[in-house]
């Protein structure tokens, strides 16, 4: 068998069924299971292969050094953040951040949410301690409930996360849609929850030389306000619990090409965890088939000689934008495991979207004992990555962050200079710690300072 024939022709959505799976779901009652997935099957899709196009071209660009990659949400979404407020304050914050990056780089953004659909989690291991009890750990609310008394798992809960990731799609494209991102007004994207004066200074700096640009613009009839009024934003989730993802998985005509191709109709861009991405897993060979772009975690375990095969059994026909590398060392490791991947992949022949995740590497227990993250380690792994990478004549293409609109303290240190004592007072993830507003604009204005021109 040739590399150029790893998309077999036995390739189907279900082909992965026989492969050995890391984080695999067992239902007590398969009869229930196989008609969660029999209405699965027959519910439509929530996003389009014209849609899925043109993500993949706008990363193309990405990985040609044109554009740059956001992505960032949650670690676990939960069904009640399928809510106005919740929904709105994730796209003001990414938005805002992609406004800052824009300015700062000059370079157009790309923006992928982890959202919509982000409810499965890989867990290190199957049962975990709650109040002095040992109960089944907590898999995200597509397969248990956070309540200790509500782990068994439930197919039901399959079709709950399609409805909630649903609704959730439906008011995001409703709302950029009618302008909610519209870059003429981007002070109405409002600061109120912004206690640091710096971060307000510096937005509404940028915020005001937008706005005089677009006026003079206007004025000498260079722009009219359609194209300005609204902005791309994809969905994306981690490609985990793949009984939904086959479901979810329909032929359909490519726009361009009008060939029929199996598209991932859930999101625009899936990716594999750092804990399913094993060459010969029932993942991998999932991923294999689908035309959808993807992520692919790479952590301190993958090895260099692997990542080239890797890339060959996923993206068979070397496109570019196709697989995004999302790496995520840690401060410590990164300068260890980085060079030999780029070089791996320089080898390889593929043209790969460079994103660094300095979250996932860089995970601590407070002194309360609760999971946090210290500021400090995520800038740091970040900037290692960036001098790694122009070290190895190579670029960070994109980064990807757990982050949420809201004031959590869930991350030490940033301006706001957040304390190991202060984490108690809104420390609301049900998974991983997230940067909270005004964390994550210190990140767009320190990167956006960084490639400033
Ligand atoms: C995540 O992105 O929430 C996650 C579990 O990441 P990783 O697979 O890199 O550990
Ligand atoms: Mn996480």
């Amino acid at each position: 068998m040739t590399k150029a024939d790893n998309v077999t022709s036995e390739w189907s959505p279900s082909s992965w069924r026989p492969k050995p799976i890391a984080q695999s779901v067992k239902y007590e009652d398969q009869k229930h299971e196989k008609q969660v997935e029999d209405k699965l099957k027959q519910l439509p899709p929530m996003v389009t292969p014209s849609e899925i196009r043109r993500l993949k071209e706008q990363l193309k660009q990405v990985a040609l050094g044109e554009a740059f990659l956001l992505q960032g949400g949650d670690c676990a979404e939960l069904f009640e953040y399928c809510s106005q407020e919740p929904i709105e304050s994730k796209l003001k914050v990414l938005l805002q951040m992609s406004l800052v990056l824009t300015w700062g780089a000059r370079i157009p953004i790309v923006r992928i949410a982890r959202m919509a659909g982000q409810y499965a989690k890989p867990r290190s291991s199957p049962t975990e301690m709650v109040n002095g009890q040992e109960v089944i750990s907590f898999r995200g609310e597509n397969i248990n409930g956070f309540d200790p008394a509500d782990r068994k798992p439930d197919p039901d809960r399959l079709l709950k996360a399609y409805f909630h990731s649903a609704a959730t799609i439906n008011y995001v494209r409703s709302i950029i849609s009618s302008g909610f991102a519209d870059l003429h007004h981007p002070s109405q994207w409002s600061l109120h929850h912004v206690r640091s004066e710096t971060i307000r200074q510096e937005y509404s700096h940028i915020v005001d030389r937008v706005t005089d640009s677009l006026s003079f613009m206007h004025t000498i009839g260079a722009v009219s306000s359609p194209p300005l009024a609204s902005v791309d934003i994809f969905m994306s989730h981690e490609g985990l619990v793949l009984p939904y993802e086959e479901c979810l998985t329909r032929k359909l005509k490519d726009p361009v090409t009008d060939e029929f191709k199996w598209y991932n109709v859930s999101a625009h861009f899936l990716w594999i965890g750092d804990r399913t991405r094993q060459l010969a897993s029932a993942h991998v060979e999932y991923f294999k088939g689908i035309e959808n772009p993807i992520g692919i975690k790479v952590g301190p375990s993958m090895k260099a000689d692997e990542l080239g095969q890797f890339l060959d059994v996923v993206n068979p026909k070397k496109e570019i934008g196709k697989v995004t590398l999302i790496t995520r060392y840690g401060a410590k490791e990164v300068d260890k495991h980085l060079p030999g991947h780029i070089e791996a992949v320089k080898k390889s022949g593929h043209v790969v979207v460079w994103a660094c995740d300095p979250m996932h590497g860089n995970t601590e227990k407070s002194l309360s004992g609760v999971k946090t993250r210290y500021f400090d380690s995520i800038i740091e792994e970040l900037s290692r990555t960036i001098r790694i990478h122009k070290a190895h004549r190579s670029r960070m293409n994109g980064v990807h962050f757990e982050l949420t609109g809201d004031r959590v303290t869930e991350c030490i240190g940033g301006s706001m200079e957040l304390a190991d004592e202060d984490l108690s007072q809104n420390y609301k993830t049900y998974c991983d710690p997230r940067l909270n507003y005004e964390q994550s604009m210190d990140i767009a204005f320190l990167i956006a300072r960084y490639y400033e021109k």
